[in-house]
């Protein structure tokens, strides 16, 4: 079998790893995997960098092989991790990272392999930040320089920025391309081991910069100044800068003036919110990309929802096939309502403002426990698994970090938090009852904020 397969399979795979273990392990761990090859039950998966890798293959070996089974029925499918240099292009960065400390962030950039050209779909909310995307792409340092594409979460910024970068790598072209964020850790790392030199060096030897989310930067001054200079330094040399923001330049507030207007020299694109045609058609290209089967009717009820971003669009639909999957029918319309009754459609970010108290409540109850005995320092069998059971929860519902879900659970460590999430993740696809409680637990937490859907079922 070729790579299209593969690649479909695993888009299945991942689809289903998504709903099964926590949000930030499938974001650091899982995301930016490809599915290579399948043959002769060997499938080839390729991972951005060998930590990424290497912790696959020590930690997650097993659910993913699992979960592969399901999708191949082919019992005896065995899984081999590989490094894909394709997604990395400064493998120089990537030896140096290598070289200090397993932990140390990538400064190369690491494209989504999906975030192309050819997998945006354009319509009227974006069709002008496309095309001067494409524009960019075609010919760099020509056209706007710097491109800062602007709108709000879940978008398309991000894709748009991997994909000019994709399109250019391919020319051998030098791209740095990383976020804000990465931007500043790697700074003030940099400052802290007296390398600035190395590190405007470093960034001033692209030929093209994209930088995603540039807002992180603003109120962070000695950041702002460095990005400034780097700015500059390659903007005299004629070279591409891209970037992206949830706002135009002159509404993120505490960014320096001389930044600012820096900012507003090329061209300014926005993209707005898609109407429902372009959601239609960007549906019907997921389920392809994806190759799964469903029918125009479940792609136009979940395209009438009245969704914010296409982020969420996409959840939604990974939700239907994740129910589809879980009650190995077809998605049907029935079904479609079912997996979506509890989310609200005008509130992305719901699961920022489930409350650590009500996820905890919710818990307890499903375990016929007090949030008390949860808290407690009770070490009977039934109380620690619940209580494992609401750190894993408490991680993937919500946004604290591990420190404030171990506080809230009787003061625990951090490191407990992380252990029990981990030791949770393992033992999900092999037991049903925890499987269970889990979905019993979600359903719970997504009923209290609507009361009307509480009969459902
Ligand atoms: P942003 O960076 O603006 O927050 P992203 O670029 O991360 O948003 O996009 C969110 C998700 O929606 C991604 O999975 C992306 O591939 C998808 N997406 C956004 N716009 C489109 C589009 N026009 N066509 C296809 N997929 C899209
Ligand atoms: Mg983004």
């Amino acid at each position: 079998m070729g790579t299209r397969p593969a690649q479909a399979i695993w888009n299945a795979a991942l689809g289903e790893l998504q709903v099964q273990v926590s949000k930030p392990n499938y974001r650091t761990w899982l995301e930016k995997t490809t599915g290579v090859s399948y043959q002769d039950e060997q499938f080839v998966v390729s991972a951005p960098n060998v930590f990424v890798a290497e912790y696959l293959n020590r930690n997650q070996r097993s659910l993913i092989e699992k979960t592969l089974i399901g999708i191949t029925a082919s019992p005896n499918i065995r899984i081999v991790f590989q490094v894909d240099g394709k997604y990395k292009n400064s493998s120089e960065a990537y030896a140096t990272a290598r070289k200090h400390s397993p932990a140390a962030p990538l400064s190369s950039s690491v494209f989504k392999s999906n975030y192309i050209f050819d997998t945006f779909i354009v319509g009227k909310g974006n069709h002008f930040a496309y095309a001067a995307a494409q524009e960019v792409a075609l010919s760099p340092r020509q056209s706007y320089n710097p491109l800062f594409i602007y709108g709000g979460v879940g978008l398309g910024k991000t894709h748009l920025l991997h994909a000019i970068g994709q399109a250019v790598t391919a020319h051998h072209t030098n791209v740095i391309c990383l976020s804000a964020e990465q931007f500043t850790n790697e700074f003030v790392n940099t400052v802290r081991e007296r390398n600035v030199d190395e590190f405007r060096r470093k960034y001033r030897n692209a030929d093209m910069l994209l930088v995603d989310d540039i807002h992180f930067i603003s109120g962070k001054e000695q950041t702002e100044e460095c990005f400034f200079h780097i700015f500059n330094e390659l903007h005299h040399a004629n070279r591409q800068v891209v970037l992206t923001s949830d706002q135009p330049p002159k509404s993120i507030t505490s960014l320096t003036e001389r930044l600012r207007s820096r900012f507003e020299w090329g061209l300014l694109v926005d993209i707005q919110l898609p109407d429902f045609e372009t959601r239609l058609a960007i549906l019907e290209a997921k389920v392809k990309q994806r190759g799964v089967e469903a029918t125009l009717e479940i792609l136009e009820f979940l395209a009438r929802r009245s969704l914010q971003n296409i982020r969420e669009l996409e959840g939604s639909l990974n939700r239907v096939i994740a129910y589809a999957r879980l009650f190995q029918t077809a998605p049907t319309i029935e079904l479609a309502t079912r997996a979506l009754e509890n989310i609200s459609d005008k509130e992305p970010e719901s699961t920022a403002s489930i409350t650590l108290g009500l996820v905890t409540k919710a818990v307890a109850d499903s375990f016929q426990l007090s949030v008390e005995d949860l808290k407690s320092r009770r070490r009977d069998k039934e109380t620690a698994l619940a209580r494992r059971v609401g750190m894993y929860i408490l991680r993937q519902e919500t946004n604290f970090s591990v420190a404030q879900i171990g506080q809230e659970l009787g003061g625990r460590d951090p490191s407990s938090v992380t252990n029990a999430c981990q030791n949770i993740t393992g033992d999900i696809t092999a037991n049903p009852y925890l499987r269970r409680k889990i979905l019993d637990i979600q359903k719970r937490i997504n009923s209290v904020p609507n009361p009307k859907s509480r009969r459902a079922k």
